[in-house]
């Protein structure tokens, strides 16, 4: 099989898709789309069909079944601009493949991230990890913007001053916050891709990282469109049931009733 492109994603190579103020989500490039997916899987299943509708029964089959070592032939490679604290949170996904800009090496540039009023919110009282929807009043924003915009500013300031008494730039850069911009290059294949979307499009990840992911899902949404519709159906929409909750089921669905095959499934029903 030559080299698999699809014109959607063609149409988006080396756009920079904006997120947050000054941050962005590049594709630099891809390999491999549904069609990849297919031809790998076949090599255990055997060639049979291959029209389009049979190419995503395949694919919704793999997804349902976890049967996810084909998608992981399918690779997509990024450039992202992404704030420090952000970046912490993402690199906690352990299979990608990242290359970041070096604060040892280069000097840092004066971008940092300030959030915009709307998305300021008080303490939620529920998540203890997250925002409430409650805003703050707008003269509270304005002065929280103002008060990080100093805080920033000064730091860059001593940075700078650092670097001109000659100090090691690898030094001078430890004062540096948390909101400054950082770069990567960041790899993974298509199996991996989903499992950081999953988590990180969910409404309990940080609102900014969301910003990220809502990119990343329309660009992988375009690399391999099939595959993407079945992570929607089977990963990303689906509800896990405890335990619990399946004996509930299993005492009190009716039987007679016309189940979903999932639910027959889980429910053993014959
Ligand atoms: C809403 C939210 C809140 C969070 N809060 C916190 C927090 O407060 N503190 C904190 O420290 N983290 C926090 N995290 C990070 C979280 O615990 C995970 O580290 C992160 O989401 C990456 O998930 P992962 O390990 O499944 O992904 P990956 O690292 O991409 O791993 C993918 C899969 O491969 C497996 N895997 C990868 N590497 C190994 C390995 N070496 N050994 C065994 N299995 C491996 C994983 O088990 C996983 O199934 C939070 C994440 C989210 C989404």
């Amino acid at each position: 099989m030559p080299h698999v492109h699809t014109p959607e994603a063609e149409a988006l190579l080396d756009h920079e898709f904006r997120v947050l103020d000054q941050g962005f989500v590049r594709l630099v490039d891809y390999m491999g789309s549904d069609e990849r997916i297919v031809a790998a899987a076949r090599v255990s299943y055997g060639k049979g069909t291959k029209t389009v509708r049979e190419n995503e029964v395949l694919i919704n089959y793999l997804m349902r079944h976890e049967h996810t070592s084909p998608l992981e032939q399918v690779v997509l490679t990024f450039h992202v601009k992404l704030p420090i604290f952000v970046a912490r949170q993402w690199i906690r996904h352990r299979t990608a493949r990242v290359n970041e800009i070096s604060g040892r090496y280069s000097v840092m540039k004066d971008d940092f991230y300030l959030p915009s009023e709307e998305t300021l919110r008080t303490q939620s009282t529920i998540n203890k990890q997250g925002r409430d929807e409650k805003p703050v009043t707008q003269e509270a924003a304005k002065r929280i913007i103002s008060e990080m915009e100093a805080g920033q500013r000064e730091a860059y300031g001593r940075y700078e001053s650092m670097l001109g008494e000659d100090l090691a730039r690898e030094v001078a850069r430890i004062g540096l916050p948390l909101s400054l911009y950082t770069e990567w290059y960041w790899q993974i294949d298509l199996h991996n891709l989903f499992h950081f979307l999953k988590l990180r499009l969910d409404a309990h990840a940080q609102w900014e990282i969301q910003q990220y992911a809502q990119v990343m899902a329309k660009i992988t949404k375009a690399v391999a469109p099939m595959a993407y519709a079945a992570f929607e159906r089977y990963q990303l929409n689906e509800v896990k049931f405890s335990q619990e909750t399946v004996e509930w089921l299993r005492a009190n669905v009716p039987r007679d009733r016309d189940l979903p095959l999932e639910l027959r499934e889980r429910l053993d029903v014959k």
